[in-house]
């Protein structure tokens, strides 16, 4: 092993080459200074590798999938249709991911971050050591932004195995599972059960409270569930799985669902049922930095810890787990500590579950509206009225916009339907900017389009619908 013995002195070193991370790094450098980005497992962090991308290239195959089984809507008939889920792997890992992190890498260098591979361990509140298997090094910097993301959790009875899987082992099947528990329906496990459920899996959520995708609104959620079952997925809510038994050929899971003790044997339990921080092996208390109980950094709205020189984004500081939550973070902290005066602010932050059908949402919902005393009108327009819509046989669904009633500000916007993720774009633009319903009412939307539903939702507001 290389031991290097004096410090190499650096302006900002960035922990984590995830969203938040290599975000923070390359806009650090845009702002001039001299950056170093370490990484102990893979550019590109868990959202590239392991986490968004991966799971959409999944999700994105079982509509494939679906559609050359059926799509005779359209006049289309298939016979014979196959799936070669190895090709489906392959072409996931070398076409996508591979693609997408390698290119992340690209830009890192091509921005002047120089990329350190190794594990980082804070020495103390302006020092940091780097080691991997050949070599420890010892840098000094002004400012570290930590962006050391999360792990998924594993709780009592469900030892993660090649039977009881966390998101990373779902995403790296050799074949497509006939039977597939998920315990965890939130918004990962929704979604890993609708491209499973898609390719052919016969799926079970089990699911602690009321109702699966929790935060989300009821009716979108609703669509989804009926979705569910026009597939065969079965939602067991208000269910504690209790454990399980790792058998010749599968594995069982026990559950508690009305009082009664039930069991159901698959091939595999995948277990999303939330993150932990990385906050634990990284020497934050010989820097001084304070963590919750919950491993949490509290930050300032600039991303600052307690001490002057740390800052921290993403998964590791309180918030949603959510890749453009973390790549927000990382440009207001890389710019603060850039002398940039900069300040968070979370009003136009969506979410967005790509389940069947996506459905997205920022800003307030409508009983938010309520509990913060805003004075709101809600107007909700049909995709089943959108000519865009009907050419792609995807009616279901809707735009909804919260108003104020007073002067008619966009605060929020749920959309839930056909390219939701991309729909809910426009609201969180009009959340930002504080636009009003005239605004966008007033801008002209491409023809035929899914996001002329938003311009039809605003001229309802405004009381003059023309499509309805
Ligand atoms: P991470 O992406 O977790 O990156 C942290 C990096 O830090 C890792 O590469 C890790 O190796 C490195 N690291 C940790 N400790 C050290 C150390 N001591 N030294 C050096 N390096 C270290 N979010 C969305 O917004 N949209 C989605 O559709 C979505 N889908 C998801 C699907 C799945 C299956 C999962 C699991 C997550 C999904 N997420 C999604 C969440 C998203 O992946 C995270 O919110 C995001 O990755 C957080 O970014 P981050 O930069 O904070 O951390």
């Amino acid at each position: 092993m290389v031991v290097g013995d004096f410090a190499i002195e650096l302006d900002t070193v960035v922990i984590g080459a995830g969203p938040g991370g290599y975000v923070a790094a390359i806009r650090a450098a845009q702002m001039g200074q001299k950056v170093a980005i370490v990484e102990k497992e893979f550019i590109g962090g868990v959202c590239l590798n392991v986490g968004c991308i991966p799971s959409k290239a999944l999700i994105a195959a079982g509509h494939k999938y679906q559609d050359s089984l059926d799509s005779t809507a359209f006049g289309v008939t298939s016979e014979n249709v196959k799936i070669d889920f190895t090709k489906t792997q392959e072409w996931k890992d070398t076409q996508v991911v591979n693609k997408l992190t390698k290119g992340v890498e690209g830009l890192l260098k091509k921005n002047k971050v120089e990329i350190l591979r190794g594990e980082a361990f804070f020495v103390d509140e302006n020092t940091l050591r780097v080691m991997n298997d050949d070599s420890a090094q010892t840098y000094s910097f002004n400012n570290a932004i930590v962006a050391t993301g999360s792990r998924p959790i594993e709780i009592p009875g469900f030892k993660f195995s090649e039977r009881v899987l966390d998101s990373t082992g779902a995403l790296n099947l050799p074949a497509i599972p006939k039977k597939m528990a998920i315990v965890g329906g939130g918004y990962i496990g929704s979604e890993l059960a609708g491209a499973y459920a898609n390719l052919g899996t016969e799926v079970t959520i089990i699911e602690g409270l009321p109702s699966i995708l929790n935060g989300f609104d009821k009716d979108m959620v609703k669509l989804v569930e009926r979705n569910f079952k026009s597939k065969g997925v079965e939602i067991i809510t208000g269910a504690m799985a209790k454990g399980s038994t790792v058998t010749d050929n599968g594995v069982t899971v026990k559950y508690e669902a009305k009082g009664e003790e039930k069991s159901l044997d698959v091939d595999y339990i995948l277990v999303t049922v939330g993150r932990r921080p990385n906050t634990d092996e990284l020497g934050l208390e010989q820097a001084g930095v304070k963590v919750s109980e919950r491993g949490l950094i509290e930050v300032d709205e600039q991303g600052k810890s307690n001490i002057e020189s740390i800052y921290a984004v993403g998964d590791i500081v309180p918030g949603p787990a959510l890749a453009h939550k973390a790549s927000y973070e990382a440009k207001i902290a890389a710019e603060a500590i850039s002398g940039k005066k900069v300040a968070v602010d979370y009003r136009a932050l969506p979410a967005v579950a790509f389940t069947d059908p996506e459905i997205a949402s920022v800003g307030l919902t409508e009983s938010e509206a309520k509990e913060n005393e805003v004075e709101v009108n809600i107007t909700k327009f049909p995709l089943g009225g959108n000519g865009r819509a009907l050419s792609l046989n995807a009616t279901e669904g809707f735009v909804r916009l919260i108003t104020t009633k007073e002067d008619n500000v966009i605060v929020g916007g749920q959309v839930a339907g056909i390219s939701a993720s991309d729909v809910i774009a426009e609201i969180a633009l009009a959340v930002e900017s504080g636009m009003n319903a005239e605004d966008i009412a007033l801008t002209i939307h491409g023809h035929p389009s899914l996001s002329e539903v938003v311009m039809d939702a605003a001229e309802a507001a405004l009381g003059m619908p023309i499509h309805m």
